[in-house]
This record gives structure tokens, sequence and C-alpha cells, in this order.
């Protein structure tokens, strides 16, 4: 294995715990970067040759190394993959009843570059990196042997791998993986496209908040905006709500809400609403009738930091947007996935619709993402869902 060298000092980070080293942290006159190809195995080591621990190197990105172990003497072969994702299962079984979960989440499970979201026997795995792409076999092989599937879908096609230098696709690891599957959360049942959905097509971070929303929508009437297959609009409908709007710019999404609507027998009291958001709750303005309760689960309108002055803005618009057709003493639930936009960046946010729409607001809740995408105390990237659930006076 060769040995990658940080520059002096720049082993801080990773003493504090992190899991990444940066391509201007290395010792480039030591361990020259051309020298490593992508996704390579490498033993990591201070200006004063201090193991580490091992990782693997992507040359070709900023982000160029990820630690896997701080044990030198470990291999980081099938058994090293069997005992963490035993580890991440044990964890998702002190939370979840029943086996729908996002089974590995990264850094958080020690285990970067990885996503594996699990649909009981079917399981999707996202390779977001040029060292876990290396290492597809061993972990294919861990899955298996880990947890007997039926099938594994490699959900190549991450925004991710095109700075990894990676290329995109979609393929079957393992087995003969369908095209829909099944997933029960919070007792409400859900139809998810593995292979044709947006990500794993299926976003389990908000499974908590949708059972939050649960609590508040008895006889409402709600409006679920982006709410791709319905994971917000659905669960509201099958909890007792009298009517509820879904809002998404995507016709596959809202053709898969209406196959959930179907699955869970409230096809009667769903309308949906095939348009971009803005522009559709602009024209619900001229409704007599204001919703009771309304849902924002909003893309990342910020990826970049440069992003956050005009990111923040369409947040406020959306915000007001929303109080608008919202009734007194409505419940607002909203949520950001926007790593640069911090939860106290979300309050202001709302606090300053309020003052803007002329209206007055107590917080109920706070949200975060559920339990199966653990954050790492370190890596504030892994702690990324905030939201609330508020009241519209
Ligand atoms: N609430 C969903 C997840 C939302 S993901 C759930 O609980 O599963 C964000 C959704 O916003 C996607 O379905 C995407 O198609 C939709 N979207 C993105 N930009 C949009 C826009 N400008 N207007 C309406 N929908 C949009």
């Amino acid at each position: 294995m060769q040995t990658l060298f940080l520059r002096k000092n720049e082993e801080r980070r990773l003493l504090a715990g992190h899991l990444w080293i940066y391509s201007n942290e290395v010792d480039t006159k030591l361990s020259p970067l051309k020298s490593f190809s992508p996704g390579e195995l490498v033993e990591i080591r201070t200006a004063f040759n201090k193991v580490l621990g091992l990782g693997y190197i992507n040359p070709n990105t900023l982000l160029c190394a990820r630690l896997l172990t701080s044990n030198k003497h470990e291999q980081i072969d099938t058994d090293f993959f069997i005992t963490r994702i035993k580890q991440a299962l044990i964890r998702r079984e002190m939370c979840f009843a029943k086996p729908f979960y996002r089974l590995i989440f990264s850094e958080s499970d020690q285990l970067p570059g990885l996503i594996v979201d699990r649909f009981d026997n079917v399981l999707v795995v996202q390779l977001n990196t040029a060292g876990t792409e290396n290492l597809k076999d061993k972990i294919v092989e861990a899955l298996i042997h880990t947890l007997n599937p039926e099938a594994i879908l490699l959900r190549n096609n991450s925004h991710i791998r095109t700075t990894e230098n990676l290329p995109s696709s979609i393929e079957t690891a393992y087995g003969e993986p369908p095209e829909q599957v099944t997933l029960e959360e919070n007792g409400v049942l859900f139809s998810a496209a593995i292979k044709t959905g947006q990500k794993t097509g299926w976003f389990y971070d908000q499974n908590y908040n949708r059972s939050r929303l649960a609590t508040y929508v008895k006889n409402k009437n709600v409006l679920d905006v982006f709410s791709y297959s319905g994971g917000f609009g659905i669960t509201a409908a099958a909890s007792g709500a009298a009517a509820v709007t879904c809002i998404d710019s995507s016709e596959n999404a809202l053709e898969q809400l209406q196959q959930n609507a179907d699955l869970n027998d409230v096809s009667d009291k769903i309308t949906t609403i095939c348009d971009d958001a803005f522009s559709a709750l602009k024209n619900l303005q001229n409704n007599v009738k204001l919703f009771e309760v309304i849902v924002l689960d909003p893309p990342a309108f910020i990826k970049r930091q440069k992003d956050i002055p005009a990111g923040v803005d369409a947040y406020l618009r959306l915000h007001r947007a929303a109080m608008r057709i919202l009734q007194p003493h409505g419940i607002l639930l909203t949520t950001s996935c926007s790593l640069h936009l911090s939860r106290d960046m979300l309050l202001d946010v709302l606090r300053q619709a309020m003052i803007k729409e002329k209206r007055e607001m107590v917080i109920f809740e706070q949200l975060h993402q559920s339990p199966d995408h653990p954050v790492h105390p370190a890596i504030m990237e892994t702690n990324y869902l905030k939201g609330f659930i508020a009241q519209v006076l």
C-alpha cells in the first residue's frame, strides 16, 4: 500500500475525529498526487511519519482522501465491510421495527462514500466515490452475506460521481431488481420506483417528520408542496386529512403519487398539480378556500456557498407565498436540506416571511433527519436536514 503524507499540522482535522483530507493538505513532495490512481487504498501518515490510519484516495478531487479506519492493521476486505454493515444494521434495528430505512449513511456509518437504502429484501446502493467504486465487489459480497437480499441495484447516477470523474449508470449488482418496491412507513404503504425515481427512489430522511405531520391533519385541508411521490401528502390523507393537494413539477413523481394513493385507498381525497411550485402557489391565491396545513419540502435551493443570497431569497418567496394561502392559525411544516442554510437561517426566513405577510407565529416543533441518517459529530455535512412545525396566526 502506498503512503499518503500530510503536511505539517494538517493532521488536526483527522485527530479531531473528521474523516476527510483535502489535496492542499497533502505533502506532494513526499507523496505526489499523480503517483496515485483513483480509488487506491493508502496508508495516511503525518509529516512526522505517525500513521493515522487507512483510507482511499482520488487524486483528481479537492476532497482527495477519506479515512476508512484508524487501525493500521485492519484489512480492508469483505470482512471489514461485513463488520461495519452489521453495526449499522444493529443501529437501524434499534430505531425501526420494519426493514425499511437507509441502512448505510456514508461517513456517519464509518463507510465514507457509501449509501445503501433497504426496501426489505431489495437494496439500492450508491457508490459515490472512486474508493467505493474500487471496493464494489467486496461491498456487494458483504451486503449479500449480511442481509441475504433478493436483489441489489446500483444507482450510480448521482451528481457526486461526476466530481469524482466516475461514469453515470444504473446497474444490477445481484439478483433481479424489480421496477417498483413496496415499503411501509408509519403504517402507510408506498411504492418506490427504484430504477427511474429520484435518488434511490425514496426519501427516507423525512420518515420521522411525516409521522409528526400526521398529528396535525385530522379533517384538515392540506397542501403538500414539492410532494414527489406523496411522502407527506399520502401520509396526511391516510391519517385523516379531509383533502390533500399535491404540487410537483415532475409528472413521473405525480403518477407514482397516484399509485400510492390507490395503495392506501385515499385517491378520492387527492388532487395533484403538475407545475412549478412558485407559479402553482400564485395561482392558488385566487382560490376562496385557504389551506389549514401546508408542507414545504423543496429541493436544496442552495448548493454552493455563492448561491446563499439567491437561495435565501427563494426560501423567503416560498414561505411568503405559502403564508398567503394558509388559514389563520394554520399549520406550516417546513424543511430544508440545503447544507448552507443553517437552522437559524431557516428560522430567520420564517420570521421575515411572518413580518412581511403581517402574520404572527409560534414554533411547535423543530425537525431534523430521521435516525437512519445519523449525524457524525465531526462532519457537519452529515447534519443537513432542518425544519419547523409552526402555527401561523
Ligand atoms: N416531499 C418529498 C420529497 C421532495 S424532493 C417526499 O416526502 O418524498 C423535491 C421535489 O421537488 C422533487 O419531487 C422535485 O421533482 C420537485 N421540484 C423541484 N423543483 C421544483 C419546482 N420548481 N416546482 C415544483 N416541484 C419541484
